[in-house]
């Protein structure tokens, strides 16, 4: 028998043919079995770099290749040793960039699987959130609005699911899906309304289906190669030093050709003045940068990830750094997410509910005393519509005794406490009925449901339709503000009677009531339905209801968050809190927290809309506080922030957030409650979706940027050292004060590892002290450029000092030109190594610990030992034309090697001192921040 098409199939031939029960999934056997068969559910990736290419790449560079040219010339002149060395550390060169880069690739690599996503899926009747490359053929999956569809799927129940399927056939209205059997064979993609395809987006809805494609043999997987997408990951910052390197080799070699014709001139052997010259070029081009600067870029994100920050666009690490305004969701960023219902509004009464987290153990208290549940239509009916009008579980979780901690129950050695599984404001409404004995599982035997119009933040309401002893019953939840609209009646006493006005403003006062103490309401409602009646929308069927009563819940703010709001305002940063929850919860919250100043104004979604385009931006800098808002308000929000001249990063978990967040300067979506799609619009993801993770990760991108600048200031500092030395030896007639393999060698032990060190430094104590750096702040700001000027023109004259002194001992003494190029060679080591710890500090060198960075400390002590090891040992002595150097030539060398590092931070610390005795301390504490 030819096997039907998947869309052909009803759910019972489907479930035949996979060999699945959709109530319990396939066993981890049966997965494992399949996996053998059809491999991950992976789309194949790209062409990757392979090693042995990046390593050849390293010797693409022009200069690198005339360098060779040139040394194999002079090999063939006969200067082998020459020849041989210089190529030895052209490799020794090409291993570090390798090192350097193949790290890079590799960190950019892993942060790409780290982003990737999930899927809920149901194996062996446990339901299990996996990483969609583990799917098989046979895997039932449960999803949800915002959700990308993880492999081809059979769906075999839908509740107004609706798919957007552009990726797959261009359409960008979305395709409302079912489960029902198409009987036509062939049938377009985007006519098979009962499949759902990998990559395609669900915006709206529930869905539960049966993977039957997986990896390549998806439709997805048909055109993949077609939509390799590779995100460039390259920065601004990246691409600017691209371009400044391009300047700074034209700056070399236009240098090194006047060094070269100048000593040609004087009298210099032109050879080794070419190869003089072509060395110089070779160390003065910082070939390192683009490379340290993915280095440090891809550690500074590492070090993100261990603060539960995780960064998909790279770029965004460097926006971080210059952000000026956050956006905070409040429900879970700013609070903790674990709500449990205080109090309950019925019909008039004002009921206290005792109890903790989750756990269904408490009492509903009127007065001091417990109430009558029996007796209490309208509570009861409350509790009814709070279990059912509910897709959260709470279970019990019994562990073992764990070691240390106090035994709960000492008779039977375990702990006990409740877990939440779903939404904790359905799971604090679950709690609630529990403690009453009223659980979903309880009800579930007499109450079935039919349909469910599921919550969407735009409308704030959830409803469902259950059938109960043949009748059919609507009931609703959601916003009470929104809810009372759509309520023509109030349950009061037992009784239904009609919806007054008076009435309506009791349950708005017990609601504000409620909400000024920083509770979250819900609002609970229902309907009888004839039997018959259609309901095919929720707007059709929230109308006409009852209205039963409120349930305020506490949802603490989150303990760490004060602090790093605090943290927030001092670095120049803004906190606006954005919810949809009502207004006077919000503010109470944003009281708590200190995020409302004085003087800063809260808004509602409604004020929000009637406000024109520039008559917010003329209030946003004012505002702090969003209540009740839509998710197409944040993009309003965020626009109007940006043409203010902020940046701004936003939080958002829900599928209508993606706008606003890819709006955004920096978007950044919730790693636990947000969806997919919010999550690929992301340039951030908080893996614990907390508010102080996001100031982590400003603190982190302002250290990146800053360690990125203290590398650019050494590098750069130390190449116009040893052009200087050059440059003005030659102007001045004097002889070669360093040799070709000299300056390789400098360049090889002074650039790569103290650079890279730098790369990963502490930040400065006050990094979070000042505002944030402007988005188009010029690299070279803030007196870089005049620091990398003029340190290393002293670390140039004082090289050619130390030289020229030693020279000029004996200048005609065989012997001491050879000296006198040791002591250069020593100082220009020596000063780039003591210059390395200036370029910690914005101020000075002795504003620093020298110590706290480890790595540092460890890389100069190595560069010493190096540098030590072609003076002292002495096969190495005629590679390098060193002679082992007395104290006095080392006293030269460490004092002038000092000159330009210490005598400016003494210099600097003293001016610093003297302004402060001058009187104004505070503008002198912002100025010596930056000063020279
Ligand atoms: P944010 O996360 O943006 O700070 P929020 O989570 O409070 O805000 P929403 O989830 O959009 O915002 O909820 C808005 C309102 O909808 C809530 O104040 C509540 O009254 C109502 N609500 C929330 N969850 C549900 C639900 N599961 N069913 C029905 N109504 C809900």
């Amino acid at each position: 028998m030819e096997l039907k098409k998947w869309h052909q199939m009803d759910v019972e031939e489907l479930q035949h043919v996979m060999g699945v029960q959709p109530q319990q999934g396939l066993t981890e056997e049966e997965v494992e079995q399949v996996r053998k068969k059809n491999g991950r559910n992976e789309l194949t990736e790209g062409k990757r770099i392979s090693p042995i290419i990046l390593f050849l790449n390293q010797f693409k560079d022009f200069m690198v290749v005339v360098l060779m040219g040139a040394t194999l010339l002079s090999g063939l002149l006969g200067e082998y040793l020459d020849a041989i060395t210089i190529i030895a550390i052209i490799l020794l060169n090409g291993v570090l960039g390798f090192i350097q880069e193949f790290r890079a690739e590799r960190s950019l690599r892993a942060l790409k699987q780290l982003s990737a996503p999930n899927a809920k899926v149901l194996r062996g009747g446990k339901l299990d959130i996996i990483s969609t490359s583990l799917l098989v053929p046979g895997d039932v999956i449960l999803m949800e609005s915002g959700d990308r569809v993880p492999a081809d799927v059979r769906w075999i129940e839908t509740s107004s699911c609706s798919i957007e399927e552009s990726a797959l056939t261009g359409e960008s209205l979305p395709v409302t899906k079912h489960c029902h059997v198409i009987k036509e064979e062939d049938v377009p993609l985007g006519d098979q309304k009962n499949i759902g395809f990998m990559g395609t987006m669900m915006t709206r809805g529930t869905a539960k289906g049966i993977v039957v494609r997986t990896g390549m043999n998806t439709e997805m997987g048909k055109i993949a190669d077609l939509i390799q997408n590779t995100e460039s990951m390259e920065t601004p910052l990246q691409h600017r030093l691209e371009q400044l390197g391009k300047i700074l080799i034209i700056l070399s070699l236009v240098l090194t050709i006047m060094v070269v014709a100048a000593g040609i001139l004087h009298g210099q052997p032109p050879m080794g003045m070419l190869l003089a010259g072509v060395s110089l070029a070779v160390a003065a081009i910082p070939e390192g940068l683009p490379a340290i600067v993915t280095v440090a870029l891809a550690l500074g994100v590492q070090r993100m990830i261990k603060r539960k920050a995780i960064v998909r666009k790279l770029p965004s690490v460097e926006t971080l750094g210059c952000a000026s305004v956050i956006c905070s969701d409040k429900t879970g960023t700013l609070t903790q997410n674990k709500m449990t219902v205080t109090s309950v509004w019925v019909g008039g009464r004002s009921l206290e509910v005792t109890g903790d987290g989750y756990a269904p153990i408490g009492q509903i208290l009127e007065g001091k005393r417990p109430v009558d549940l029996k007796n209490d239509q309208s509570l009861r009916r409350l509790l009814q519509i709070s279990a059912l009008c509910n897709n959260s579980e709470i279970v019990e979780n019994v562990t073992d005794e764990i070691r240390g901690k106090k035994k709960l129950k000492e008779e039977t050695g375990t702990t006990s406490s409740w877990d939440l599984k779903g939404d904790p404001t359905e799971g604090a409404l679950v709690a609630l009925s529990s403690k009453m004995g009223m659980s979903p599982h309880s009800l579930g035997s007499v109450y079935q449901r039919e349909q469910e119009f599921p919550f969407d933040s735009e409308r704030k309401l959830m409803s469902v339709i259950v059938t109960h002893q043949g009748g059919r019953l609507l009931y609703t939840k959601g916003a009470p503000d929104v809810l009372l609209h759509q309520c023509s009646h109030i349950l009061w006493g037992g009784n239904v009677i009609p919806f007054t006005g008076m009435m309506r403003k009791l349950v708005l006062t017990a609601n504000e009531e409620m909400a000024s103490s920083a509770l979250r309401v819900l609002g609970t409602a229902y309907r009888e339905l004839r039997p018959q009646e259609k309901v095919a929308s929720e707007s059709e069927a929230e109308s006409q209801l009852v209205f039963v009563g409120l349930a305020g819940m506490i949802d603490p703010p989150r303990r760490e968050v004060r602090d790093a709001i605090a943290t927030c305002r001092r670095a120049g940063i803004k906190t606006v809190m954005i919810t949809g929850d009502h207004g006077t919860t919000a503010e109470a919250i944003a009281h708590q927290l200190g995020i409302l100043p004085r003087g800063g104004i809260a808004v509602s979604g409604q004020e929000l809309s009637r406000l024109s385009d520039d008559e917010l931006d003329a209030k946003v800098d004012q505002i702090y506080v969003y209540a009740r808002v839509s998710p197409e308000h944040k993009l309003r929000i965020v626009k109007s922030l940006q043409r203010k001249g902020h940046v701004v990063a936003m939080t958002g978990d829900g599928v209508n957030d993606a706008p606003a967040i890819k709006a955004a300067d920096i978007g950044i979506a919730m790693g636990i409650t947000g969806t997919d799609v919010t999550k690929e619009a992301s340039s951030l993801i908080l893996s614990d979706d907390n508010f102080s993770t996001i100031v982590a990760a400003i603190e982190e991108g302002r250290n990146i940027y800053e360690n990125i600048r203290k590398f650019i200031r050494y590098l750069l500092a130390s190449n116009v050292g040893e052009i200087l030395t050059m440059f003005f030896a030659m102007m001045l007639a004097l002889p070669l004060p360093l040799l070709p393999i000299q300056i390789l060698w400098v360049n090889l032990v002074t650039d790569g590892l103290p650079a890279m060190a730098l790369g990963v430094d502490q930040p400065e104590k006050d990094l979070m002290e000042h505002k944030p750096r402007g988005a188009k702040e010029n690299i070279f700001a803030r007196r870089l450029g005049w620091k990398i000027i003029s340190r290393g023109f002293l670390i140039g004259m004082c090289t050619l000092g130390a030289f020229w002194l030693t020279l000029r001992v004996a200048p005609d003494q065989p012997g001491q030109l050879l000296k006198a190029q040791s002591v250069a060679f020593a100082t220009l080591v020596m000063a780039q190594l003591f210059h390395v710890f200036d370029c910690r500090s914005s101020r000075s060198v002795f504003h620093r610990n020298p110590f706290q960075n480890k790595y540092l400390v460890l890389a100069v002590l190595s560069s010493i030992l190096l540098m030590l090891g072609v003076f002292y040992i002495e096969p190495l002595q005629p590679i390098f034309k060193t002679v082992p150097l007395g104290l006095r030539e080392w006293a030269l060398t460490i004092v002038a090697a000092g000159i330009p590092t210490f005598l400016m931070g003494a210099g600097s610390v003293w001016g610093g001192r003297k302004k402060r005795t001058g009187g104004n301390q505070r503008i002198v504490a912002k100025s010596t921040k930056i000063s020279a």
